[in-house]
């Protein structure tokens, strides 16, 4: 059963691409009718993600993804194009109609996607959860754990706390009283299925709802109150499902999501009770994993949200662990996956240990404020807990504490800071500052050449983009350096309008005339395909991938992206107009070039010889080519 056609074009015309996308990437104007962000379809310090909200299109040329908002949605949600449309016609308040395929009788308009049903099956979940944790007598327990750790029943409606009842059914009940079938809850993760039947996989626990960017609940937190309880762990969570996957999912993010991108700061802390305490002490931008570590995805996720893209000093990610081992072990791990970020990475530790939801319960909202505001980086964290475990009295003790703390001042990634950290290291150990400087020069070297920090993690080496596996001379060029930018524009025209360029010119372009080892490969390729003679006879998708064969495969991604940038101009004059001018300059470039090395030639030849003569022919030739070049380039 599908959609009417009129009814997805009215849906995707009407709905504001930039606000669906905007839930879940912090975008910036980037030029007329142009938005720019962190792709969140792969892993990106610079924003190559584009929205061109006029056109309804979204377009990465890091990954290379794009399309229209339904597309989009499909991509970040996991959706079916029905779903997506489904979603996007409930936001817009907008009742679909369905093609009647078959002809017989009219269409189920109650047959909607999967997504939306599993969706639907944990809001009534929430919805009962919640109901039991204020009416039912057997979640006294639950009301009492909030209570003791200080939130009344405002903050248990507020963040949407819950009771899952202890009778491993009554859930299923009272989903299966709203038609949902057998296979809704178990694929949604609110039922098991065990030799008898399915049971509620939550059973006389508190239950946190943890919702989705888009606030839709897509999973659920539990924790332990009964004695008697046959699952020991203290938390439960949903498993995988088609909705939730605990790697993506931070609870609080739909809460915090506004915030987090105001401020460009996000508060990472250990628990649901935490999250709860922070927002209450007015902490609104902290968030927690779910039943997991914070790892690739997560710091994706909110890189994404703050606009961590290095242009903006401001943003900043503060963890709070528990001081003991545990908590720096964590803490630790944590430093590893900084070198991911680009944003000031801090720790805030209490200083008798406790977490932010106990601070609150002891010494009030103020207190938990403090504890963020008196984050410390996370490297100096990491530095005095290596330190801690040493006797610095001791000689042996401070040149064992300068060969462990060393390599973490050489990791630092604001290069700019390690003389400061060198001094401050200087200082903890109780040693001059030369030999800690050696040492620290030492271990830049050693992690340069290794590509291993003092743990054995990755270097911090050019992680920008995600062709990092291309060979070194082949990565996608500086998109500031000028002669980069040339060459780039040039190649673009030269692959998406061989019609438009000076084809003479464009063809004597010789071996050498790309600077840029990538942009010299992807040249190579077009002469390889034929060039421009070649280029004319076919249609442009042909051409370019014509072009995209020639190529090896290290550049077959930089050729494709090259194929789909947009030209700057908007008027098929100005195109050409630009078309030509851009390989003309490709060819001056070029023709400078030549003209450079001629002179040195003449110079270190026998004035008189006629290698000279050979030479300074060669050399006046150039330079009347270059002349009728700018001519021409002026010209038009
Ligand atoms: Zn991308």
């Amino acid at each position: 059963m599908r959609i009417r056609r009129e009814d997805v074009d009215h849906v995707r015309e009407r709905t504001h691409i930039e606000e669906v996308i905007g839930e879940h990437v912090t975008l910036k104007a980037a030029g007329i009718g142009s938005m720019k962000g962190l792709c969140p379809f792969h892993d990106e310090k610079t924003p190559s993600f584009n929205v061109r909200p006029p056109l309804g299109r979204w377009h990465c040329f890091g990954c290379d993804e794009g399309g229209d908002v339904i597309a989009f949605l499909q991509r970040i949600d996991h959706l079916t194009f029905a779903e997506a449309v489904e979603r996007l016609a409930a936001g817009l308040g907008y009742s679909l109609r369905y093609e009647d395929d078959d002809g017989r009788g009219p269409a189920r308009r109650e047959q909607v996607g999967q997504r939306q049903r599993l969706v639907e099956a944990h809001r009534t979940a929430a919805e009962y959860y919640a109901d039991q944790l204020a009416t039912s007598p057997d979640a006294l327990a639950g009301r009492r754990f909030l209570a003791e750790r200080g939130f009344d029943r405002d903050a248990a409606v507020r963040f949407g706390v819950g009771f899952a009842p202890r009778s491993g059914e009554a859930l299923l009940r009272h989903l299966r009283g709203r038609a949902f079938t057998e296979d809704e809850l178990v694929t949604s993760g609110l039922a098991g299925r065990g030799q008898r039947g399915l049971y509620d996989r939550f059973r006389g626990r508190l239950v946190w709802p943890i919702r989705d960017l888009a606030g839709d609940v897509v999973g659920f937190g539990a924790r332990r109150l009964f004695e008697d309880d046959r699952i020991e762990a203290k938390y439960l969570n949903t498993p995988d499902t088609v909705l939730y996957k605990k790697s993506q999912v931070l609870y609080g993010l739909d809460l915090a999501k506004r915030e987090v991108a105001r401020l460009r700061k996000v508060v990472v802390v250990e628990g649901y009770t935490d999250v709860m305490a922070c927002h209450l002490s007015g902490v609104e931008t902290a968030v927690a994993t779910c039943g997991t570590a914070f790892g690739a995805d997560h710091i994706r996720i909110v890189r994404r949200l703050i606009g961590d893209d290095g242009s903006n000093a401001r943003a900043e990610v503060v963890f709070t662990f528990d001081g003991d081992a545990a908590g720096q072990k964590a803490a630790l791990r944590a430093f590893e996956e900084d070198q991911r970020f680009v944003a000031q990475t801090s720790i805030a530790v209490a200083r008798d240990n406790m977490d932010p939801c106990e601070l609150r319960q002891a010494r009030g909202d103020e207190a938990v404020r403090e504890l963020v505001e008196s984050r410390q980086p996370l490297v100096e964290f990491a530095i005095r807990s290596t330190l801690a475990t040493l006797d610095l009295d001791t000689a042996e003790g401070r040149v064992a504490g300068l060969r462990a703390a060393a390599p973490w001042v050489a990791r630092i990634r604001d290069v700019s800071l390690r003389p400061e950290y060198t001094r401050m290291l200087a200082g903890w150990l109780g040693m001059e500052a030369e030999p800690v400087r050696r040492a620290v020069a030492q271990a830049s070297r050693a992690v340069r050449s290794s590509g291993a920090g003092p743990s054995g993690g990755r270097a911090t080496g050019h992680e920008d983009h995600p062709e990092g596996a291309l060979p070194a001379g082949l990565r996608r060029p500086d998109p500031r350096d000028p002669v980069a930018r040339i060459e780039r524009e040039a190649l673009e025209c030269l692959l998406q309008v061989p019609d438009l360029v000076p084809a003479e010119d464009a063809d004597a372009l010789g071996e050498d005339a790309f600077e840029v080892p990538a942009y010299r490969t992807v040249h190579h390729a077009i002469r390889a395909a034929g060039g421009m003679a070649v280029a004319r006879s076919l249609t442009p998708s042909a051409w370019a991938e014509a072009v995209a064969e020639a190529a090896p495969d290290a550049v077959r991604q930089i050729v494709s992206e090259l194929t789909v940038l947009p030209l700057p101009a908007d008027t098929d004059e100005a195109l050409a107009r630009y078309a030509w001018s851009v390989v003309l300059r490709v060819a001056e470039v070029e023709v400078t070039r030549v003209i450079g090395n001629l002179h040195s030639r003449v110079q270190r030849l026998d004035q008189a010889g006629p290698e000279a003569e050979e030479a300074f022919a060669d050399l006046m030739a150039a330079e009347s080519y270059r002349r009728a070049l700018r001519d021409r380039i002026t010209g038009g």
